[in-house]
């Protein structure tokens, strides 16, 4: 891999400091005009590159693609997991097997020389450090730093610690946020940036960094802390969030840390949400229904929102971007230019559309030799599968699913669960054991290993996205965003993101009713299949056999009003002008 400047001080006396851009070239360079620090338990950025599970990742690295092309002066770090979260593969009974991933990060990133450690359990653990650097639109660059414990210095057990992204036990999950937190910022400090003045947690797993931060002004004052962190929340119930007891922590970390922590909060252990929220001066939710949501939950005023988006060149198909070039120059790094979708032409639209479908197709064949028909409503779903994403909701009355979709829709699953998580596992199993039942009256696909690739190919190539969340669980989701991009239309539940995106019969289609106040934690979720059912057979099927030319307009309504908003390029101004305070280019 190339290295840019920012990492080879050698070269930066290739410079001549006499011309304007040259200088600004060497501001660019230097970590001291960096003043935010994107830190993420996972960040996905590449397919081939495993350092992430889902949506939280994805989002990140989205947040820093965007931030290189609006020239944000951030960077990103996160920890390097060797063998990623896991391969997935469907055994003969359809049970998820896990495989671990082998990659190479020579191949992707650059080792650099710095290093720091970190003590746990009294003895030092050694850190260093890999780069992958985000170029952006015009050139800018945002570096990416993969925190990695796995050399020759280190124990055995301890190189592990960089091995599996939400992986081991309680203390393996405790001591990969230490690393993450206070070995992070060793890390950044090492590497010259020493003006950073907002440190943005993404979820709170690196909330620790607050601890380096006290012990680097001599532990002082944690309100002056506070100034420096900006926290976002991403999930709507307290289960699955970070918990660490005191007596785990004592174990791990050095007593001045833990003395800290108990001033810091003093109620017998650290969740890392908490904490976040305790220390922070700015806090958001991802949607605006989330903020409602979370308002309640954590009991407080004091939480924002910025709604999630996605990065529009990423996650616009390469036929599909052809046609923005030609009809909306610019939208790359100006998505909002997108509201002009109006302007594409039905008959080139649905033609991108059909070959986008054919490729994904394609590819189906490849994987599992079955050839599904071009002609076909395909209905997607693809997602992590947690019980609570309800991947199988649409086969809860399997009569009524094949009297109403019969030989007019076809159906492509694919998804993740988590390896201790068995109501996952046994939902895919389901949903295959529901595909074997179907064969011969409704095509029913599962695709292994859902990746960003997979992701990519999908939210492109089917003709309807459907998502099931139980309510309020669906901080706001963001795949239904990528296929705003590509005129894919969104059927889903009143939830997360989708409350803000969905105009009925306009830009796609709810199930079930409008969120209400008195719902907000609980929901009556029994006729969800119902609803989704009659959406179905009234709506959707027959508008896209019947009336071809006002599918064909809600699709550049998705593009228009979905996509021009649902972008992370909007989100990062929104997080420069309200977390940040950074209003422009430094320059
Ligand atoms: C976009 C994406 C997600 C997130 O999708 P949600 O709709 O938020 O569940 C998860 N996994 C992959 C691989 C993705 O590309």
């Amino acid at each position: 891999m190339e290295m840019s400047n920012l990492h080879d001080k050698g070269s930066l006396m290739n410079y001549n400091i006499g011309v304007g851009s040259s200088l600004i070239k060497l501001m660019e360079m230097d970590p001291k005009y960096r003043t935010i620090a994107y830190f993420s338990m996972e960040i996905g950025v590449e397919s081939d590159i495993p350092t992430y599970a889902g949506g939280l990742g994805i989002l990140a690295g989205d947040v820093l693609k965007s931030s290189a092309d609006l020239g944000v002066p951030i960077v990103g770090i996160t920890l390097l997991y060797k063998h990623g979260y896991f391969k997935q593969r469907i055994d003969e009974n359809g049970r998820q097997v896990e495989e671990p991933y082998q990659w190479n990060p020579e191949e992707k990133l650059t080792l650099l020389p710095n290093e720091v450690n970190v003590e746990i359990e009294g003895r030092p653990v050694h850190v260093r450090v890999w780069v992958y650097e985000i170029v952006g639109q015009s050139g800018y660059i945002v570096p990416i730093y993969f925190l990695d414990t796995d050399y020759d210095k280190n124990t055995p057990e301890d190189r592990t610690f960089s091995w599996y992204l939400y992986g081991g036990d309680l203390r393996y999950r405790l001591c990969q946020e230490m690393i993450l937190g206070i070995g992070g910022l060793r890390i950044l400090r090492d590497l010259g940036y020493n003006n950073i003045n907002t440190f943005h947690l993404n979820e709170g797993h690196a909330g620790f960094l607050a601890l380096e931060l006290l012990r680097e002004q001599g532990y002082v004052d944690f309100a002056k802390i506070k100034e420096q962190v900006v926290f976002t929340s991403h999930t709507p119930v307290p289960a699955g969030h970070d918990y660490f007891p005191f007596e785990l922590i004592e174990k791990t970390m050095s007593p001045v840390f833990v003395d800290y922590l108990k001033q810091m909060m003093p109620n017998g252990g650290v969740s890392m949400v908490d904490f976040g929220l305790k220390y922070s001066r700015f806090i958001n939710a991802v949607s605006k229904k989330h903020r409602e949501v979370s308002k309640k939950l954590y009991n407080t005023e004091s939480i924002d929102y910025i709604t999630n988006g996605v990065h529009s060149a990423s996650w616009t198909s390469s036929n599909i971007q052809k046609l923005f070039d030609e009809h909306m120059p610019g939208w790359r790094n100006d998505p909002s230019r997108l509201v002009m979708a109006m302007k594409l032409k039905d008959d080139e639209l649905w033609k991108e559309h059909q070959a986008n479908k054919m490729f994904l197709f394609s590819k189906i064949l490849e994987r599992t030799g079955v050839e599904l028909d071009a002609e076909i409503l395909t209905i997607g779903f693809a997602r992590r599968a947690v019980a609570y994403k309800r991947a199988d909701l649409l086969f809860k009355d399997i009569n009524r699913l094949i009297d109403i979709c019969s030989g007019k829709v076809q159906l492509i699953f694919s998804g993740k669960a988590h390896p201790s998580d068995e109501e996952g596992k046994a939902m895919i199993q389901r949903v295959i054991n529901f595909s074997k039942e179907l064969s011969g009256k409704i095509p029913v696909i599962f695709l292994e290993n859902y990746d960003m690739e997979l992701a990519g190919l999908l939210t492109a190539g089917v003709d309807v996205w459907l998502n099931t969340p139980l309510r309020p669980r669906e901080a706001s989701g963001t795949s239904g965003m990528k296929c705003a991009h590509n005129g894919v239309l969104n059927l889903s539940i009143l939830d997360g993101w989708w409350v803000e995106g969905w105009i009925e019969d306009v830009t796609g289609w709810a199930i079930g009713p409008e969120p209400t106040e008195v719902e907000l934690t609980h929901y009556d979720e029994s006729k969800d299949a119902e609803a989704l059912y009659k959406t179905l057979e009234e709506k959707v099927i027959p508008l896209y056999y019947q009336h071809r030319d006002r599918w064909i307009s809600m699709m550049k309504n998705s593009i228009a009003l979905n996509a021009s908003y649902f972008n992370t390029h909007r989100v990062v101004r929104e997080y420069c002008e309200r977390a940040y305070k950074v209003y422009q280019k430094y320059y």
